[in-house]
């Protein structure tokens, strides 16, 4: 891993669109490696005055590019992660919903009801005012929110489901709707996947 790998990591993670994933987050920490990089090779001076005690430049040095190719092999991993499951989940929409799924996670479930219900929490029980039934007054909180199953419960409804099911419910419309809001939410990409080439310019080899 080197420098120009920098490069060619932020615009692989820039051109690729799995379906569901966008890959922002590895656009930003490659182009942070290769500040990191510029800086070691640019700023002799910033380099001496971080040098910890009982530690020589050169060592200094080589901590820190052990550190930034790690964190580059790393990036380029998340890439082929996010490739392979790509390529594992044909169908679109699945892809999305399990997308929308990993990164929303109980918080996700917990924002989520939020934006329809009055939450309450109690010896890490949580519950919630149900604005469905009842003419939307529900006085004992009938909603349980199950943090490790990510579901949640009505029992004045007898309605529950993940995350999408409680856009539906309390929204009053279908899962093509809730997709939609929910990928906004998570800033996760719905557009078709379009490989685009990497420019020769760009140069480096991946190792
Ligand atoms: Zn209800």
């Amino acid at each position: 891993m080197t420098y120009a790998d920098t490069t060619v990591i932020e615009h692989l993670a820039q051109s690729r669109n799995y379906r569901g994933w966008r890959t922002p987050d590895l656009v930003c920490e490659a182009d942070n490696m290769r500040g990191q990089y510029e800086d070691i090779a640019a700023c002799p001076f910033i380099l001496e005055a971080e040098t910890p005690t009982g530690c020589t430049q050169e060592e200094y040095i080589d901590d820190s590019l052990f550190y930034l190719r790690a964190s580059i092999e790393s990036i380029l991993k998340e890439i082929n992660r996010r490739e392979t499951m790509q390529l594992s989940n044909v169908i679109l929409g699945k892809s999305i919903i399990e997308a929308i799924k990993e990164k929303t996670g109980e918080q996700g479930l917990i924002d989520a009801i939020s934006w329809y219900c009055q939450i309450e929490t109690h010896h890490n029980i949580w519950k919630f005012k149900c604005t469905v039934h009842g003419d939307g007054h529900d006085r004992d909180a009938s909603g349980v929110i199950y943090l490790k199953e990510i579901r949640w419960h009505c029992y004045g409804c007898n309605k529950g489901g993940d995350i999408f099911d409680a856009v539906m419910h309390f929204e009053h419309v279908p899962m093509s709707e809730a997709i939609k809001k929910l990928a906004r939410y998570t800033g996760i990409d719905t557009r078709p996947f379009q490989p685009k080439p990497i420019p020769q310019a760009q140069g480096g080899v991946i190792v």
